[in-house]
């Protein structure tokens, strides 16, 4: 999984690289642009999937919670 920072207050955004890399470039670009502070808008983005990107994987999770949901009643009546 890659990670990629984005600076809301002056549109500094890097390439896709690692978690610890890109807490680096964050603090370098503190220092560099905003004096050492944090800017009021910036937010970290993954490379993940989303689950509502991949819907199969929302089936999968359904069809396991309706089976423990049956097992659940089955055992509760016998
Ligand atoms: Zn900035």
């Amino acid at each position: 999984m890659a990670w990629r920072y984005e600076c809301g207050d002056c549109d500094r955004r890097t390439t896709w690289m690692g978690r610890a890399d890109v807490e680096d470039v964050r603090h370098q670009h503190h220092d560099t642009a905003h004096r050492g502070k944090a800017p009021a808008k910036e937010r970290f983005t993954s490379n993940a999937e989303r689950v509502a990107d991949n819907p199969r994987q929302l089936v999968f999770v359904l069809v396991i919670g309706i089976l423990a949901a049956v097992v659940w009643v089955f055992d509760s009546i016998t």
